[in-house]
């Protein structure tokens, strides 16, 4: 299997793409490539060449057929941050099953204050998965946002808000007759759930409260289990 790494636009240049140094490293020192050696190169956004290392940078020898490893649907999730690492390994599974992007939400129980300084950590962690998975579209992580101001910011288009109590429907029947082609949002909550007046607050803004089941999950299970649902609906359906 071949290494494959995501570049960033600007490192791209005339058929070559120059590496940083921790690029160079990986593939050098921790992969143990030598010059001529092949690898995979993607730009995060739908692109993948064949390349073969030259010196602190790549050669782009073919373009690739794109593998099918993109759902058509897009998934969208905003969470609220848990305690410690479990963050992050929410960041690193929610890649692998295929989440196009994650807002980090403050809300109003929430324990953890997301630092927009760890941005681009959480985007490296990111990265990583997205190689590991041979995802071909790389998931942006967005900066940190309140509750109220992530509902203004981004229209649902398909919203869900998953509550962990109450008179809700199935977010698996939910699914039943989603278009192909949707954009779909979820919201998940912190420890504490979301409260009363930001689930009423979300359906305002046209999202609808779901179950992921009768269990209560921890923060970092509800959205992966979500995804999970969406995976499987496709799995079935496409
Ligand atoms: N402390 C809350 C309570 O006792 O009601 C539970 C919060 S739960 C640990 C964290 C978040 O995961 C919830 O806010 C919700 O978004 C999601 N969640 C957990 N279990 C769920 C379920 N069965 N259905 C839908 N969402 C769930």
């Amino acid at each position: 299997m071949s290494a494959r790494l995501f570049l960033a636009p600007e490192q791209f240049e005339f058929g070559q793409a120059r590496l940083n140094t921790a690029q160079w490293h990986y593939l050098t020192r921790v992969l143990r490539l030598r010059s001529g050696a092949e690898c995979i190169i993607l730009d995060g956004c739908g692109k993948i060449w064949q390349a073969v290392l030259a010196n602190e940078a790549v050669t782009l020898t073919a373009e690739l057929p794109p593998p099918a490893t993109e759902w058509t649907v897009q998934v969208r999730i905003a969470c609220a941050v848990p305690k410690g690492e479990r963050w992050e390994w929410l960041l690193q599974k929610a890649t692998e099953l295929g989440a196009s992007e994650i807002i980090p939400l403050k809300t109003a129980r929430s324990v953890v204050l997301p630092q927009t300084s760890k941005l681009e950590r959480w985007q490296a962690i990111v990265r990583e998965a997205a190689e590991q998975s041979e995802r071909l579209v790389l998931p942006r992580v967005h900066p940190p946002l309140d509750f109220e101001a992530f509902l203004q910011q981004h229209p649902a288009g398909l919203g869900f808000i998953c509550t962990a109590r109450g008179e809700r429907p199935s977010l698996w029947k939910c699914l039943a007759g989603m278009r192909t082609d949707a954009i779909v949002t979820l919201l998940s909550g912190p420890e504490g759930g979301f409260t009363p007046e930001e689930v009423a607050q979300a359906q305002t803004y046209s999202f609808r409260p779901v179950s992921l089941g009768s269990r209560i999950l921890r923060a970092e299970t509800a959205p992966l289990l979500a995804l999970g649902w969406i995976g499987a609906w496709l799995e079935a359906i496409v």
